[in-house]
């Protein structure tokens, strides 16, 4: 039977503060709803500080952007994008129309679509986080999408120049700066100086991840992908230093960023928690991991492997690291988790910024149900079937039988009239 040896936050104080951004949410929404422009700009001066003359960057203002940003950061934001996008091509070439007939003379088909519009959302508020326009921007290029418009809070009152850059060189067709619930509803249901939005994409903090939440319907969304989580499984054959710092290099992205070990060596478990502690003192955003470890850290520990994946695949992590003997096991055994770093050689922070899958993933346990984002979430399958004459009597016969049992009056009559029109004189008999 596993054991928590250092428990995370009760499940009572978690509903709380969600109930609180729930409500702040809705309340954000209904003033954009309502107030169009004149809400977001008054809501932006109050989350953000930010009232420009157009929240739209114009072409000479993203330029000059490019422009601001060191050759060797371009040559590294040009090095992430290239792997984002090799992968996310081979994903969208597996990915394929189909046609086949079901019985003779009926046809049936589906067609790959990608989605018309869509808004990419760049969190900005704690960290300018660059490599997320990577992951949402150039995977919705790949996929085909006509109109990508991206969006990032501003960072100390302007736009970030490597956000705008990386923006640009991903592909996005239009780029504001503006943040958060007030931004990502201006795009769903539109203002009157932005044109609106068939989906919304992109990770955030806990009101961005409740905003697509609330919104979904209105437009299409991708996930929720709120606050980062991690958990780390080992075994007694990796050392505290590597546990620790994987557990600490996730736990900076936010006060309430969950890092869980999940461990069946007791020894590690002890000589992890005095290492956390030595990396806190050390490390500069000790004060954010520091707290989100106090309040949502957890370790756990499991008998053995086979119960490492019963508890991991319950918790359903956006992260899992594996530093164990055998990484592949849990690469055959796991189901429910955003995206597996196998042995110590990888690491969330290269999925997070440069080896090339996508780093927009479920959290809140979504992972149970969906998995990250990727160029199939940009795409959808629209259907359409044919038949010939002598078929669709076939079809039509069948049909009719349905809609009378269900009482379908109008439905039936649609069958029967083919039926009638199409049955060939020697079906008459
Ligand atoms: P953010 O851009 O998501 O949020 C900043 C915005 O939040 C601000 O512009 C402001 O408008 C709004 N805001 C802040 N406080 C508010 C309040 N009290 N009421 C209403 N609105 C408020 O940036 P962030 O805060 O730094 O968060 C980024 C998040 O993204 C982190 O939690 C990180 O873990 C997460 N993330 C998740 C994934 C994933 O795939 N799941 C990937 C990358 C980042």
């Amino acid at each position: 039977m596993a054991r928590i040896l250092k428990p995370g936050m009760n499940a009572q104080t978690k509903l709380s503060i969600q109930e609180s951004v729930q409500q702040t949410v809705r309340g954000i929404i209904e003033g954009i709803r309502t107030q169009g422009d004149a809400a977001l700009r008054e809501l932006s001066q109050k989350f953000d500080g930010w009232n420009p003359p157009a929240f739209r960057l114009t072409p000479e203002q993203i330029e000059a952007a490019v422009a601001q940003v060191p050759p060797e950061q371009l040559d590294s934001i040009r090095f992430s994008l290239e792997q984002v996008q090799t992968f996310a091509r081979a994903q969208r070439a597996s990915v394929h129309d189909v046609e086949i007939e079901t019985i003779p003379g009926v046809t049936l088909g589906h067609k790959v679509l990608p989605i018309n519009s869509v808004a990419c959302y760049v969190p900005g508020g704690r960290y300018p986080m660059i490599a997320s326009a990577i992951m949402s921007v150039a995977t919705a290029k790949v996929a085909g999408v006509g109109r990508v418009v991206a969006v990032t809070p501003p960072k100390d009152g302007q736009p970030y120049p490597a956000t705008v850059a990386t923006m640009h060189l991903a592909g996005a067709d239009e780029i504001y700066i503006m943040g958060g619930v007030q931004a990502l509803a201006a795009l769903a249901l539109g203002t009157e100086s932005i044109a609106p939005v068939d989906m919304l994409v992109g990770p955030g903090n806990a009101y961005v991840a409740e905003a697509k939440r609330q919104l979904f319907g209105q437009v299409g969304i991708d996930l929720l992908a709120g606050p980062t989580e991690t958990l780390v499984i080992a075994d007694d054959s990796v050392d505290a230093e590597m546990v620790a710092t994987d557990l600490l290099g996730q736990a900076e992205h936010g006060t309430n960023s969950p890092a869980v070990l999940l461990t069946t060596s007791e020894r590690l478990a002890g000589e992890v928690v005095t290492e956390i502690e030595r990396q806190l003192t050390v490390l500069a955003t000790a004060e954010v991991a520091g707290q989100a470890w106090r309040d949502y850290g957890q370790i756990i520990l499991a008998d053995d492997a086979a119960e490492m994946v019963r508890v991991a695949d319950d918790i359903a992590s956006e992260h899992v690291q594996v530093l164990t003997r055998d990484p592949d096991y849990f690469l055959n055994n796991l189901s429910n988790y955003g995206s597996l770093f196998l042995g110590p050689e990888t690491n969330v922070a290269y999925g997070d910024k440069t080896i090339g899958t996508n780093h927009i993933l479920p959290t809140g346990r979504s992972a149970r149900y969906t998995g990250g984002l990727w160029v199939g979430k940009y795409l959808k399958t629209v259907t359409y079937q044919r038949a010939t004459r002598e078929a669709s009597v076939i079809i039509g016969q069948h049909c009719s039988v349905i809609c009378e049992i269900e009482g379908f009056a109008g439905h039936q009559r649609q069958a029967d009239l083919r039926v009638e029109r199409y049955r060939q004189p020697a079906q008459l008999q």
